[in-house]
């Protein structure tokens, strides 16, 4: 049956488990919510689909059923699976979008790599991915596409389908045009996106950088709006920098370009932090430390997170103040990214070092200054973490939003508990009530993981009760309402014919 409302995610909804040779669908644990949330939407609309990719051997004749229909806590809703072999998979995904967009994305120039790009397997799988969205799409159907992995789907939807409501969110940042303008695709890209009702970003800056790379490439007309959902703009006005929404005119076509930031399920959080047995977890990870202070530091190995900087910063620290010795620890979960790619195993291995140089230089046999964690900590678990630490040390160069520092303050239902957050992470935007420091001063660095050790527990205390009051209202329920709010002025062809 064909669906109101389509959502083009290149993950499935679901984990995929085999049990005793049949294939079981569980809900996806996905802590940051962004999947439940998004198929929550599926409620409101007649009929939904999403379309994503899934490996097979021979994609004309894959292993699996293309298209199946799941029904769960959600309701019924169709999963179009698009065959991908490992080759499209890894051209299209981790070669194009991770070596030659992600670096963009996140103003990393020097480690843009053009050499393996190979654009025609990108743009055919992205074709492959239009098709399968046109095949589900009701007449004036919403689609909704997300990230940058699928750039140029809609462009390609709508020469297949002009009659639907297309909407595109980036779930990373989007650079300056002189950054952005690197990519020899850049045109192709603009383009596409500016077919679409909707362009939705985290912050304002993102949505700017987007309006100015447009404009700097392609004959734009821009015109400021009122803001479609107006508490959270003027929130976010007053928090960062100039406004957004912003309508823009592009051959005839408008596009709404306009920022929500995206959000944790607050809820999930807090009930998983109430649970005896994550106080008893977290009661047990305080014991080890000895009546040590404990840092808290949580992200993938990637260059952006900022791993090396802040374990220089760990150890000027200890070096600067030997009162500290004995009387910190700070756990490193630095989790690999399980792409098989030298860039991140690269990563990995610095700060396995680094972090042993430091162990061996500072430590003893009673005391070890970094306990590195090198896996991913089951959600429940990172939870009782949340809760054991005094200080959360978040200090990416650069990130999209970092729901880390939004779930550590969800689970801080105590009111305790310190997040020292770089400006450079999205949710630095609304997130004032944090110590905020820019990782690329040594000085700012040092100064504020110093601050965070030393604050008084009534600062503590207050600054805690405002970043939980922000996390909770800009959830993710929060996020993707507005961002399906700012659907509903875009016209489909036949509404606006006469
Ligand atoms: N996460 C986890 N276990 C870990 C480390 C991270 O479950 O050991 C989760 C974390 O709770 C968060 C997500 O991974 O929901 C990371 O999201 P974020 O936006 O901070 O960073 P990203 O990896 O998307 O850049």
């Amino acid at each position: 049956m064909p669906s109101n409302l389509v959502i083009v995610y290149h993950r499935q909804p679901y984990e995929e488990v085999e049990v005793d040779g049949k294939t079981e669908f569980r809900e996806n644990k996905s802590p940051n919510g962004i999947v439940p949330t998004l198929k929550s939407f599926f409620g409101r609309f007649e009929s939904g689909a999403w379309v994503a990719w899934k490996q097979a051997d021979d994609p004309a004749n894959p292993e699996f059923d293309r298209v199946i229909e799941i029904e769960d806590a959600y309701g019924k809703y169709t999963v179009s699976r698009l065959p991908l072999t490992a080759e499209q998979v890894s051209s299209f995904y981790h070669v194009t979008s991770k070596e030659a967009f992600w670096p963009i994305l996140h103003s990393f120039k020097e480690r843009y790599n053009y050499d393996p790009v190979d654009w025609p397997t990108f743009r055919e799988v992205n074709w492959a991915f239009a098709e399968a969205a046109a095949n589900e799409a009701a007449e004036g159907a919403v689609v909704w596409v997300h990230d940058y992995n699928l750039w140029l789907v809609p462009g390609y939807l709508r020469t297949m389908r002009p009659d639907l409501k297309i909407s595109f969110f980036h779930h990373t940042p989007f650079p300056s045009a002189d950054m952005f303008n690197v990519l020899p695709w850049r045109k192709e890209i603009l383009e596409s996106l500016l077919t679409c009702d909707v362009v939705g970003f985290h912050i304002p800056r993102y949505a700017n950088n987007f309006v100015s790379a447009a404009r700097s490439l392609l004959d734009v007309a821009v015109t400021r709006r009122e803001p479609v959902a107006p508490d959270l703009a003027s929130e976010v006005t007053a928090l960062s920098e100039r406004s957004v929404p912003t309508e823009l005119d592009f051959d005839g076509h408008k596009i709404i370009v306009q920022s929500s930031p995206v959000g944790v399920d607050t809820d999930y959080v807090e009930s998983i932090a109430a649970r005896p047995e994550t106080a008893k977890r977290a009661a047990e990870i305080r014991a080890d430390l000895g009546g040590a202070q404990m840092i808290l530091s949580v992200g993938r190995t990637d260059y952006t997170k900022g791993g090396i900087e802040q374990l220089l910063s760990y150890e000027r620290l200890l070096e600067a103040r030997p009162d500290l010795r004995g009387k910190l620890r700070l756990m490193h979960v630095s989790v690999p990214a399980n792409r098989n790619m030298t860039v991140y195993e690269n990563i990995q291995t610095d700060i396995e070092q680094l972090a042993g140089r430091i162990n061996g230089h500072f430590g003893s046999l009673e005391w070890q200054p970094i306990a590195l964690i090198s896996r991913a900590i089951p959600f429940d678990d990172l939870v009782a973490y949340y809760r054991a630490a005094d200080v959360a040390w978040i200090t990416p160069l650069a990130d999209g939003m970092n729901l880390v520092c939004k779930e550590f303050c969800a689970a801080r239902t105590d009111g305790d508990g310190v997040l020292v957050l770089s400006e450079f992470a999205g949710a630095a935007v609304e997130m004032g009530s944090a110590l905020l420091t820019n990782p690329f001063s040594n000085r700012s660095m040092d100064s504020a993981i110093a601050q965070a050790l030393d604050m008084e527990e009534a600062e503590r205390r207050d600054r805690m009760a405002a970043l939980h009051e922000i996390v909770r209202r800009h959830d993710v329920r929060f996020w993707a309402e507005d961002q399906m709010r700012a659907l509903a002025p875009a016209k489909t062809e036949a509404e606006t014919v006469p």
